[in-house]
């Protein structure tokens, strides 16, 4: 489903330069779990920030289901990441403004999804993820675990190939990151490709795969 070739990622103020990815080059069956590991600044997020067509590399090639997309210019490139990609973040990055429901069914109204079948999709993964009772909530008034539950939601009512997970039970007590490590395996186990950005062995332990990346680099993978 993924395969990148030698792909660099070079930040550049005006006095330094900094190489946060120097020639990853990785490949990601369709149906996997991949977990990324690494310390703090080797480059994990700004790795899925490419792989989730939020940033350009500098240099490398990315291909996603056969289809050459590191360059794509910025309107294809939202087109494309809106279509197939769901993406959780460590810090939950809902929309303050909006209630539950309103958080999750914007994906589908940037997708230009009809009112009838937006509302039955919202409805369908709320209950999934176990929120339907805080639909009308704003996010203020849950809790850090029903949050991730809300963002994780947002992540896959489009029905994503792919979701891609920063630390995404970074900032939860256990029982809610073992919560979540938990519906993010049952979607895998329905087929959905997930590459998690984790810190800890925990969740490290559900993935097929571990690659850990140190300066930019991916210095070992293993296969559980
Ligand atoms: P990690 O997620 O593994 O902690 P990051 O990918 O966030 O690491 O960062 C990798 C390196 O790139 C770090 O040295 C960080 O300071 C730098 N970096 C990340 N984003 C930017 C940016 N937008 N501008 C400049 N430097 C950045
Ligand atoms: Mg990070």
């Amino acid at each position: 489903m993924i395969k990148t070739n030698r792909l660099s990622k070079i930040f550049r103020t005006e006095e330094v330069e900094n190489k946060a990815l120097n020639n990853v080059t990785m490949h990601v069956q369709a149906g996997e779990f991949v977990a990324v590991m690494g310390p703090s600044g080797c480059g994990k997020s700004t790795l899925l920030n490419i792989l989730g067509l939020l940033d350009n590399p500098t240099t490398g090639s990315y291909f996603f289901n056969g289809s050459e997309v590191a360059n794509l210019k910025e309107r294809n490139r939202t087109i494309f990441r809106k279509g197939n990609i769901g993406f959780v973040f460590q810090s939950f990055n809902l929309i303050d403004e909006l209630n539950v429901y309103e958080n999750v069914e914007l994906p589908l109204i940037y997708l230009k999804m009809k009112a009838g079948e937006r509302k039955r999709s919202v409805e369908n993964v709320l209950d999934r993820m176990k929120i339907g009772h805080r639909a009308r909530h704003f996010p203020q008034q849950l809790s850090g675990g029903q949050q991730q539950r809300v963002a994780i939601s947002r992540a896959v009512v489009a029905n994503p190939k792919l979701i891609l997970a920063d630390e995404p039970t970074g900032n939860l007590d256990s029982k809610n990151g073992i919560e979540v490590i938990n519906l993010l395996t049952d979607l895998n186990k329905e087929g959905t490709t997930i590459i998690m950005v984790t810190h800890s062995d925990r969740d490290a332990g559900y993935a097929h795969r571990v690659i850990n990346l140190f300066d930019g680099q991916i210095v070992t993978e293993k296969t559980r």
